[in-house]
């Protein structure tokens, strides 16, 4: 009873913050402040990048100062010098549209094993450095609270998924097989950088390991990749389990303005980089 309740305030909310985001959006410095101080430069090339997103990524940002905007954007990419350069940017916008060839592997792979910090549910498990780090930050916060985190999935090669989405489509059909699994060279696992938690299932998003995670993920730098109700943006159904870790920033900055879909500020990312 209480979940429904919750689950209706929040879709409430949601609505209300839509309606309100639909007819404001980021507005030129110029229109909003009557300075002298000189324009950003910046602001020009984010109205363009702003104006080819999508309408649902549009509808997301809610009304704000663009020159906030750039100065959260500028510590997103400021932090990312802090993680190494000859690797994939941890915000590599990868999904049915943008792949990796299947030749990537990520660089200095870390194995991922059963120890004081997290419980593993096979033995071939692996993350990049910056990914196995974050996954110790996490796991000590989880245990401060009383729970052992049990990583499931993490890297898994472009041959693996290869293997696991043609089983899937046997199994399933390609059309079904599509809305929950990645064609090899799309997949976060081959990044590195994501984990499937605990069960890999609907229900392990009640648990209270699930709930732990869902409500601490983002502190730590991790964000939840296939938000329910967003099929149309990921490409795939809700995954309670799937994280990808981005960084304490990017979290931030994903949640503040592009309503907390990683898709969205991945998608503006990939986007103001290439202009
Ligand atoms: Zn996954």
């Amino acid at each position: 009873m209480l979940k429904k309740i919750l689950l209706l305030l929040s879709s409430l909310l949601l609505l209300t913050f839509t309606a309100c985001a639909k007819t404001k959006t980021v507005k030129p410095a110029e229109e909003t402040k009557q300075t002298k101080k000189a324009v950003n430069p910046e602001i020009e090339k984010l109205n363009k990048v702003l104006l080819s997103m999508s309408d649902r990524c549009k509808a997301a940002i809610p009304n704000g100062d663009p020159e906030e905007f750039l100065a959260d954007l500028h510590k997103v990419l400021d932090a990312q010098k802090n993680y190494r350069s000859d690797d994939l940017s941890l915000l590599y916008l990868i999904d049915k549209k943008h792949n990796v060839g299947s030749e990537y592997v990520p660089k200095d792979l870390m194995p991922v094993k059963n120890n004081e910090l997290w419980n593993v549910s096979r033995n071939d498990l692996s993350l990049r450095p910056e990914a196995y780090e974050a996954l110790e930050e996490l796991s000590r916060a989880a245990l401060n609270d009383g729970i052992k985190l049990m990583v499931s999935s993490t890297y898994r090669s472009y041959k693996y998924q290869e293997g696991l989405f043609n089983r899937y489509v046997k199994q399933d059909g390609l059309e079904l097989a599509e809305r929950y699994s990645a064609r090899p060279g799309t997949s976060q696992h081959q990044l590195g950088v994501a984990i499937d938690f605990g069960s890999i299932t609907e229900d392990w998003g009640d648990t209270k390991m699930g709930q732990w995670v869902y409500n601490h993920a983002a502190e730590h730098g991790w964000s939840l990749s296939f938000p329910q109700g967003y099929e149309d943006v990921t490409g795939y159904m809700w995954e309670c389990w799937h994280f990808r870790y981005i960084g304490k920033e990017a979290c931030r900055f994903q949640k503040k303005w592009f309503g907390d879909i990683q898709q969205f500020m991945l998608e503006f990312i990939d986007e103001w980089n290439k202009q």
